[in-house]
Order: C-alpha cells, then sequence, then structure tokens
C-alpha cells in the first residue's frame, strides 16, 4: 500500500560540516567544497495518528530511515526550474522524551537531512527555506502491512469493527502501518496545509479537488486501500452525483434518438423504421445530433410534396410534428 503524508522542514539548514560533506562527496561525480553545498532537515514522517488515522509504527520509522537515503527531493514543479532537486544523505531517529503521542508512545521522528548545491538559480529558494516560507514536503512509501492498534487485524485484507479516532478500552484506534518496503521521491507542495503533530496531510475537508486525490489514492495502490469514513461519504456523494448525471444524459440520448428516428422515416420513407432504429442504438451522440438535424431539415422540405409520408409520423404523435401534417 503506497502511504502519502505530509513532511516539512525544520530548522537548522546550513553549510555542511566535515562529516556532512564527507558523505555527501559519496553522492556528487566530483569533491565539493563546504563553500559550494547547503544541506538542511527535513522532517519524513513521525509516530503520531494523522488526520486519516494512521500512523506509522516505531520499527517503520526505523526502517525508514534507512530506505529515505539517497532519495531526491524535487524543490520546485515549475518547468522552467527543473532539475532542481535535494538528496537526502543522512537520516536520524529522534525522539522526544517530553512528549507522548495519543497512543502512548514516546513522540518519535524520522528526519532526513538533504543536500543541495549552492547555484545562482536556486539562491532565492535557499533564502525561502531559511525564511521558512518554502517549509511543507509531501512524502511518500509503500508499507505492506497495515494493521487495527485496537484488535491488531490485518486492514490490508479484512476489516474490523474499530472506528478510527474513537477509544476502545483506553486504546485509541488508528490503522498502524508497518514494515515498509520503499521510499518515494519526496517534493515541495506548493500549498500549505495545517499540521499537526508533525504531519500534514494531502487531502481532507470536502470538494472536487478531494475526490480526485481519493482517486489517485486508489489509482496508486498495489492493493488495499483503507478510507476514512468521511472519505468515503466523499466518494459515496460523488458516485450519487455521477448517477443524477448519468440519468440525465440517458434521458436526453432516449429524446434525441426518438427525434432521429422520426426525422429520419420522415425524410427517408423508403427506409424501414426498424432498420433506423438499429442505425440510432450504435451511433454516438453528437453524430445523431447532426443527422437528426439534417433529417428534421429534409423532413421540412419533402413532407409537404409527399403527403404519402404520413404513416412515417406513426406514433409520435406529437405538436412537433403537426407542421408536418397536411
Ligand atoms: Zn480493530
Amino acid at each position: 500500500m503506497d502511504s502519502k503524508k505530509g513532511g516539512y522542514v525544520c530548522k537548522g539548514g546550513k553549510i555542511p560540516d566535515k562529516n556532512d560533506l564527507a558523505v555527501i562527496n559519496t553522492y556528487t561525480r566530483r569533491e565539493f567544497k563546504a563553500g559550494e553545498l547547503y544541506t538542511f532537515p527535513v522532517v519524513l514522517c513521525d509516530n503520531e495518528a494523522d488526520r486519516d488515522g494512521e500512523r506509522f509504527s516505531l520499527s517503520a520509522i526505523e526502517k525508514l530511515s534507512q530506505l529515505f537515503v539517497g532519495k531526491t527531493g524535487v524543490l520546485n514543479h515549475d518547468v522552467k526550474a527543473q532539475n532542481q532537486t535535494a538528496r537526502i544523505y543522512s537520516c536520524r531517529v529522534e525522539k522526544d522524551g517530553s512528549r507522548q503521542t495519543s497512543c502512548g508512545e514516546t513522540y518519535t521522528r524520522l528526519v532526513g537531512m538533504a543536500y543541495m548545491p549552492k547555484t545562482n538559480g536556486n539562491s532565492d529558494f535557499i533564502t525561502e527555506l531559511d525564511s521558512g516560507i518554502k517549509k511543507e514536503v509531501s512524502v511518500g512509501c509503500a508499507v505492506s502491512k497495515v494493521t487495527c492498534s485496537v484488535c491488531g487485524a490485518d486492514l490490508k485484507n479484512s476489516r474490523c469493527e474499530h472506528e478510527r479516532g474513537k477509544t476502545y478500552g483506553g486504546v485509541v484506534c488508528c490503522a498502524v502501518l508497518d514494515e515498509p518496503t520503499d521510499a518515494y521521491e519526496w517534493s515541495f507542495v506548493a500549498v500549505p496545509a495545517q499540521r499537526e503533530a508533525g504531519v500534514i496531510k494531502t487531502y481532507d475537508g470536502k470538494g472536487v479537488k478531494d475526490t480526485e486525490d481519493i482517486l489517485k489514492k486508489l489509482e496508486k495502490a498495489e492493493s488495499c486501500v483503507t478510507l476514512t469514513k468521511e472519505q468515503c461519504g466523499e466518494l459515496l456523494a460523488k458516485a450519487a452525483g455521477l448517477e443524477k448525471d448519468a440519468a440525465a444524459g440517458r434521458a436526453y440520448r432516449e429524446r434525441t434518438e426518438k427525434d432521429f428516428v422520426r426525422y429520419a422515416v420522415m425524410a427517408h420513407p423508403l427506409i424501414p423504421e426498424e432498420t433506423v432504429k438499429r442505425a440510432a442504438s450504435g451511433i454516438g451522440i453528437e453524430d445523431m445530433e447532426c443527422f437528426t438535424d439534417a433529417f428534421k431539415k429534409q423532413a421540412g422540405k419533402e413532407l409537404p410534396v409527399t403527403p404519402q409520408l404520413m404513416p412515417a409520423v406513426r406514433g409520435s404523435g406529437d405538436d412537433e410534428n403537426a407542421q408536418f401534417k397536411i
């Protein structure tokens, strides 16, 4: 299962020290000097439950600390500013003994150190990082195990009766993301999001954008997807809206098809009505509108001089045809 979470750049952007430089230079093609580089820390994930009701297990955070090393981050999605990337050269797991998570664990977060070359092109970007304007990043990884924090049910392949966010016997229900198998490229996000306890969500609230995000999540899914109750509601609402649109579309097609048949047999009385009906069922709505329009005009011209065409209006009896009835 793919998991996309919010992370953020924290304080501590700097020119690399000797130790950093030694590690960074294992990634570069030539030896870089400290003054040519800029490094900054990124909080990639933590063990607090986010608004999706998901949290990483402590062992997942440890594993991710290996998986994220070497992963690049896209600094700017602007096409003109392509190739502006930073790379994570080291990760550390930080514990904050003074803080407990809602699940009663010591607050633990994964911090990646990223480096980027200092160039004329990205000096503005570094200023934005230092000033805290650029901050939020989107971080993705794949996990192979998702369990319920209350009953331990395997949520990738089954469900349980526990509702996320609710407390059962003192245990807050959340989906525990475990056994990460891969970490993906990370990127700066354009829209700053509300962050709670170090984790921001990639979607929340209501609206089309959110539905798109949910659908994206479904598309990317390798196996099971866990949706919150809110997200399910949103998808159902979207489906109901589409069903309504579809019903209106079907009704419109039905009306157009009737007109198509009516005017076709009026304009071309030698073609049997059944044949016209079969033809109608096989053509697209736009073509049908085009044909109907032409047949209507043709029928208008033909009809007055071909009174034997009267049977062509059989069954229709609409007032619309009154002008053709002789
Ligand atoms: Zn459960």
